[in-house]
């Protein structure tokens, strides 16, 4: 029989203003690496690496505490606030191991299903994305946003994994793979499953934050949402040229009506402002709004031109054990 094989996991943690929930995330992770440990899934040099994404709270402090007390846990801190997307892929970047697990600070994501996770793994799958199996721990305005979103996205031809957020496990070759990508507008789950790996989901419930409050009001939602459509899709700018032929085709056959109808000596009903100061405002606002999709995708050419550094790391911090 070949010997079973004993993964080395690395969990990724991003941080921002956590100091309230880290503590009990901490040693919630922890046990849980002490029970896969046991049970000889994963290698006793297995580490949660946790990402201080810019908090301007006790969060540094709380992770340099952990980090003293225990060679399981390493720091990461960014210079300054990089975004969920980016603090996941900096700590996908730096951390070791056979395969990365990447999940929320606030463990709303259900630790359990790692073990579901490892076993995909085992089975041969280098990417397996947590699945949400409902949406009953959201609020209204998380669930009506998730649909509208999951809708456009179909629509437009971004393939995604419908309710599958960051928490997903990938194999080192995943990682190696996803640090060929240097996109500036990083959209994490749209570009994993580019990367066309074997994949497979596992399914879990999630819960409410423990503590703390959601970083991700409104504002970030629909920015995550427009970053996640424009930068997969131009699908966007084929419908502006699919709605300016109709627009042409529409008036080129009201004008050959016009010209028809003072030939044959007829009257066309135009009476008051409405039949010309309609369509001057709704071509108007038409052509304001096909600017500003056009000038989304100009946006991100130009960041992307750039070519900014994603993250910076300010240090990293591991406690030093005898012998590693
Ligand atoms: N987060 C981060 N940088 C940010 C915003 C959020 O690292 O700019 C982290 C946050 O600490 C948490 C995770 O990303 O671990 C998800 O954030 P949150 O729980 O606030 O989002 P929600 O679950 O409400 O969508
Ligand atoms: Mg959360």
């Amino acid at each position: 029989m070949p010997a079973k094989k004993v993964i080395q996991l690395g969990l990724v943690v991003p941080c921002l203003n956590e100091e309230h929930v880290l503590p009990g995330s901490a040693s919630a992770l922890k046990s849980k690496l002490e029970a896969l440990i046991a049970r000889e899934l994963i290698t006793n040099t297995s580490k949660i690496y946790f990402v201080d994404d810019g908090s301007t709270d006790g969060t540094w402090a709380t992770i340099s505490r952990l980090v003293e007390s225990d060679a399981c846990f390493e720091g990461i801190k960014l210079t300054r606030n990089f975004g969920h997307q980016y603090a996941v892929y900096a700590g996908l970047m730096h951390a070791q191991g056979d395969a990365l697990i990447s999940i929320d600070a606030d463990l709303q994501d259900d630790i359990n299903a790692i073990d579901d996770m490892l076993q995909k793994f085992l089975e041969g799958n280098e990417i397996v994305y947590g699945v949400r199996a409902d949406r009953v721990s959201d609020n209204h305005l998380k669930r009506w946003t998730a649909s509208i979103h999951y809708w456009l996205s179909l629509r437009l031809g971004v393939r995604t994994i419908p309710h599958h957020a960051d928490f997903r496990l990938l194999s080192r070759r995943a990682v190696s793979l996803l640090g060929q990508y240097r996109e500036t507008n990083l959209y994490l789950r749209g570009i994993v499953p580019l990367l066309g790996l074997q994949s497979a989901e596992v399914f879990y419930t999630r819960s409410r934050r423990l503590a703390g409050v959601s970083k991700y009001g409104f504002r970030d939602m629909f920015g995550l949402s427009v970053e996640g459509i424009t930068s997969f899709s131009i699908v966007p700018l084929r419908i502006i040229s699919m709605l300016g032929l109709f627009v042409f085709l529409a008036s080129t056959g009201f004008g050959l009506w016009a010209l028809y109808a003072a030939i044959v000596g007829q009257t066309t009903p135009i009476q008051g402002w409405a039949p010309t100061g309609i369509p001057i405002y709704l071509l108007g606002g038409l052509q304001i709004l096909s600017i500003g999709v056009v000038g989304e995708y100009i946006g991100k050419t130009y960041l992307e031109v750039k070519g900014r550094p994603t993250y910076l790391i300010e240090r990293t911090i591991s406690k030093a054990v005898e012998g590693q």
